[in-house]
């Protein structure tokens, strides 16, 4: 609906502090500031994207801050598929409620709130009614991107506003700074859901492979779920954050005493590589009954040698974000054991700089937006 209105209807929210109230009953599109991909190859440029009008269930949300994920880089790179341009991404995203529909309930202007990879989904298929519309039968409605159930296809947090259908948005709670809570919405979740799942806590070993944005938040949460965490790095260059962190041991795998001396260890190792990595290594690691899940996805296929799988009666697995009751679990967790991403904070016009020192992996360990400083 509100995409086919016409533009004396349109209002500009990019400068907007303050709570938005809305009196009329027509379809109004909100024109507000963002930073966007052209093409595959252009650097991300200020622009700005049309949100719809404040349906009854949805909740404007005036953003404070956006993560930066891999997987935006991916996106407008056009690595992941095709790309809908002018794209905005992000999807890490923390701010304030400035505006209710009538019939929203859960949240009320002023909260704190984020919202993370998803923003809708079918909520009548058997996932979704188990709580896990991440695996949507039909498809999750991505935060960017993806098409949301008004036909229009849906831009991220790289902006000032956003408005979100009142079930997806999550509760940050007081005790997470809102920057810190930014990267929670996919790099906390997307650990701390298999993490969970695979009952990792007291007496379970768990491996953290790679130490950057979702690694290390698998570190922090692996070690207050309690399990006894190792992380296995290409070098020992981070060792002291990963000790900081909670780890308990940390390996370079670039040495490949490492493979024999971790042998049948771990109950658990959470992958967070998006590259290729020698996988008969790496389920060598796995004790009887461990799992290896991927929450990195590396562009090819990778090989699995079956008689790897044989020894120990191991598991390959895979895992993807977490449900929307999930996500406010691991919101509520962080905040009760003061967990939170290390972050590197930056101005809306340092993103392209961002990426690049991202894919060097050059962070410690998640980039966020102000964005702040896209209004005006
Ligand atoms: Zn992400
Ligand atoms: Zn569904």
């Amino acid at each position: 609906m509100a995409g086919l209105v016409v533009s004396q209807h349109r209002r500009t929210c990019g400068d907007v502090e303050s709570p938005v109230t809305v009196t009329s009953q027509e379809d109004i599109i909100l024109t507000v500031n963002a930073i966007a991909a052209t093409s595959a190859t252009e650097p991300l440029v200020r622009s700005t994207v049309e949100r719809r009008d404040v349906g009854p269930h949805d909740v404007l949300i005036e953003i404070r801050y956006a993560g930066i994920c891999h997987s935006d880089i991916h996106t407008v790179r056009g690595e992941w598929g095709e790309v809908p341009y002018p794209l905005t991404v992000g999807h890490e995203i923390v701010g304030r409620v400035a505006e209710v529909g009538g019939d929203a309930t859960l949240h009320a202007v002023g909260d704190r709130v984020g919202v993370g990879c998803m923003v809708n989904s079918c909520r009548e298929c058997e996932n979704c009614r188990a709580g896990q519309e991440q695996y949507c039968l039909k498809g999750n409605t991505q935060t960017y991107a993806g098409v949301d159930r008004d036909g229009t296809v849906t831009q991220g947090g790289y902006s000032t506003h956003v408005v979100v259908d009142q079930d997806f948005v999550l509760r940050v709670p007081d005790a997470i700074p809102y920057e810190a809570a930014a990267p929670l919405l996919c790099a906390g979740v997307t650990t701390y859901s298999p993490l969970t799942h695979w009952n990792a806590g007291p007496g379970k070993k768990v491996a953290v492979v790679g130490m950057g944005g979702l690694g290390h938040m698998a570190v922090k949460i692996a070690a207050a779920l309690g399990a006894e965490v190792t992380v296995l790095s290409q070098t020992l260059g981070k060792k002291d954050d990963g000790l900081a962190f909670g780890a308990e041991h940390y390996h370079a795998t670039g040495d490949p005493a490492t493979f024999e001396a971790l042998k049948n260890s771990f109950d658990l190792i959470v992958n967070t590589v998006s590259a290729p990595i020698d996988m008969a290594c790496y389920l060598g690691l796995l004790r009887l009954d461990g799992t290896l899940v991927s929450v990195g996805a590396p562009p090819e296929p990778l090989p699995v040698p079956v008689f790897a799988l044989f020894g120990n009666r191991r598991s390959f697995a895979g895992s993807n974000i977490g449900g929307i009751a999930e996500t406010q679990e691991m919101l509520d967790f962080c905040a009760e054991r003061g967990i939170a991403p290390q972050v590197e904070v930056i101005d809306a016009d340092a993103v392209n700089e961002a990426y690049e020192r991202v894919l060097g992996s050059d962070v410690r360990y998640r980039f966020v937006i102000d964005i702040d400083t896209l209004r005006g």
